[in-house]
């Protein structure tokens, strides 16, 4: 029975010496095996994995390996579990751990930044220095789970308590476990100034991120909020989210539709969420003179910019990693007071044994999925469930 020195258990959620695990092994390859049950340090919980949502860079890390960096190198064949946004229930403390209480339901942020070089002590512990150094005689402690860590593709995970964000009871699993989605779309505004209100927003790409994005600026104040993308059903959610205007661009030219939809002018700040070649050229132009634009996505290439553009009208692009200066708390409180439906995203549930059909249907966007979930339990076998 699992009772490591100085960890806090309690009888009413026991806790297994050994856990179900999917394992990347070569690219495009997972393996469910047995792992041992972590054990959680001083500052971390252990935290049982009730639900695990799939992200496009699951997708990038399982099929091609970046940004994942497990041992300096890449995460193939190295034991690694890939998965990052997921919730559960704390079901053990680490020495010293009194922040948290065992059976408390909570979500995760995924950086736990090494807290000691320059970024981590500004706040910007998703650009930590140490990224990816956790290993050998380079330890210094960081923890990306799912990235420079094992993830969430199993039963039980070690989480620091800086990444955990308390949920309420009211909050499903499937719901909580898009608070990390939301908290990457809170912190791009975050970085964009945050002070949205009445002033107008471009979200460009229904992801995810970008449907979420619309949702928190619509819930920060901003208008208009426009939302651009090429697929109807998407832009649809995005119009349930909060956005006051959609444009197909397979239909209309971007710039054009968004300045028409603006009174003639450019809009003040911009949130990229495509990834498409083009998207940073389009965004530039987007914008008034001195606007903003934040980058969430990226092409796979190396891409021209029109610099003079930017330039002569004094335009800020911002890059953004993960969800940094716990953005994710600022989310959950919007979704916890109910200012947005983040399940409007929730296509499809899985379970957990499951994940190479979840990862399919993420993948080919079978049945038009958005966000793909699996869970460990609650699902019946090999039966996926349809969001409502
Ligand atoms: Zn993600
Ligand atoms: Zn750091």
């Amino acid at each position: 029975m699992y009772a490591p020195t100085g960890v806090k258990t309690s009888t009413d959620y026991p806790i297994p010496d050994t856990m179900k695990a999917w394992v990347l092994g070569d690219p495009g390859e997972l393996l469910f095996r047995d792992k041992p049950v972590p054990v959680p340090k001083k500052a971390e919980v252990l935290v049982r994995i009730d639900a695990v949502a799939i992200c496009a860079t699951d997708l990038e890390i399982i099929y091609h390996g970046p940004p994942a960096l497990i041992l300096g190198g890449m995460p193939h064949n190295k034991n690694f579990t890939p998965g990052h946004e997921y919730m559960g229930t704390v079901v053990a403390l680490g020495p010293g751990v009194d922040e948290y209480r065992i059976g408390q339901r909570v979500t995760v942020e995924i950086h736990a930044g090494c807290g000691q070089c320059k970024r981590c002590r500004e706040g910007m512990y998703t650009a930590c220095h140490n990224y990816g150094l956790n290993y050998g005689d380079v330890d210094k402690g960081h923890r990306a789970n799912g990235f420079t860590t094992d993830g969430g593709f199993c039963e039980y995970q070690v989480n620091n308590i800086n990444t955990l964000v308390a949920i309420p009871d009211a909050m499903s699993d499937e719901e909580a476990t898009l608070v990390v989605t939301a908290g990457t779309a809170m912190y791009g505004l975050t970085e964009l100034g945050g002070l949205v209100a009445g002033e107008s927003v471009v979200v460009t790409g229904p992801g995810p991120i970008g449907l979420l994005g619309v949702a928190v600026a619509r819930a920060l104040g901003a208008h208009p909020v426009i939302l651009t993308g090429t697929r109807d059903n998407r832009l649809k959610i995005g119009r349930e989210l909060g956005a006051d205007h959609v444009v197909n661009v397979r239909r209309e030219d971007a710039v054009a539709a968004v300045r028409r939809l603006n009174g003639g002018k450019g809009v003040d700040y911009v949130l990229e969420c495509s990834g498409a070649p083009n998207a940073v050229n389009e965004a530039v132009r987007m914008v008034n003179r001195g606007g903003k634009v934040c980058l969430a996505a990226f092409p796979h290439e190396e891409t021209p910019v029109d610099i003079a553009e930017i330039v002569r009208n004094n335009i800020y692009v911002y890059g953004i990693r993960g969800e940094g200066k716990s953005a994710t708390h600022r989310a959950e409180a919007f979704m916890s007071q109910k200012r947005f439906d983040a399940t409007k995203i929730h296509t499809h549930t899985f379970p957990l044994d499951d994940l190479p059909t979840a990862i399919r249907y993420a993948k080919d966007r079978v049945e038009d999925a958005i966000k793909v979930v699996v869970k460990a339990r609650g699902v019946s076998a090999a039966h996926k469930v349809a969001a409502e």
